[in-house]
């Protein structure tokens, strides 16, 4: 097994070093492999499909903290709303609602994310960065206290262009950078297994790598 955590174990590091969460994301991926970094000490996980983050969650140890990553429809809020530790992909206000009112209910605040759609592709959700320099101009999210926003999180371009890449990533930062002198923001998500040392590089927080880590646990 000592072969089989090094990519791991590296990008562990490399975000120790930029002071930046690693997020492991465990979609598609079977139960033992998800606890076997796990035995590591890797704590958080993110899925992008709210029925599958539920069957693993029931049979994994309660301490993991679960990141909701993909897009989540609005009725699916309240089976993850009792736990779920940071939703990183609101791309409408209507979303954002409900998230505070299932928090409310709940009786607990849900971290969240915005998350903005800085890649040239149209397939990719979020809000453009026009709606979203209005949605903090009107301070909306301040009518939504149970769902505290604490920053963005956005998807480069799949392209082996790395100077496009490395433009996508600088123009979320400078929203992220402009936002958080008026709300009290901690959390630049960005970077995947492709780009995740130029996110780093364009001061991401938080990183979310699937396909890299676990491909080295075969
Ligand atoms: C799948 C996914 C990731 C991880 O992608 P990898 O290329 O496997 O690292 C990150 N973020 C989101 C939103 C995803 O859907």
């Amino acid at each position: 097994m000592k072969s089989k955590q090094q990519i791991y174990q590296k990008i562990k590091q490399q975000c120790e070093d930029a002071n930046a969460t690693l997020v492991v994301v465990s979609k598609f991926q079977p139960i033992e492999k998800i606890k076997y970094l796990y035995d590591l000490g890797q704590r958080d996980f993110g899925e992008n499909r709210v029925q599958d983050l539920l069957d693993k969650k029931d049979q994994l140890p309660s301490d993991i903290r679960w990141h909701v990553i993909g897009t989540l429809q609005r009725n699916k809020v309240k089976y993850i709303a009792p736990f779920v530790h940071l939703i990183h992909s609101i791309d409408t206000l209507e979303l954002l609602e409900e998230v505070h009112k299932q928090a409310l209910k709940n009786h607990r605040q849900i971290p969240v994310l915005l998350q903005v759609h800085i890649a040239q592709e149209e397939s990719k959700h979020g809000f453009t960065i026009d709606e979203i320099q209005n949605v903090l101009t009107q301070n909306l999210p301040h009518e939504y206290p149970q769902a505290p926003l604490r920053g963005m999180m956005g998807m480069a371009t799949y392209t082996d262009d790395q100077h496009q890449i490395n433009q996508e990533f600088q123009k979320l930062y400078t929203l992220y950078h402009a936002a958080s002198k008026t709300f009290p923001l901690d959390t630049l998500s960005m970077g995947m297994s492709s780009d995740y040392e130029l996110a780093l590089a364009n001061h991401s927080t938080m990183i979310r790598v699937g396909s890299l880590i676990f491909d080295d646990l075969e």
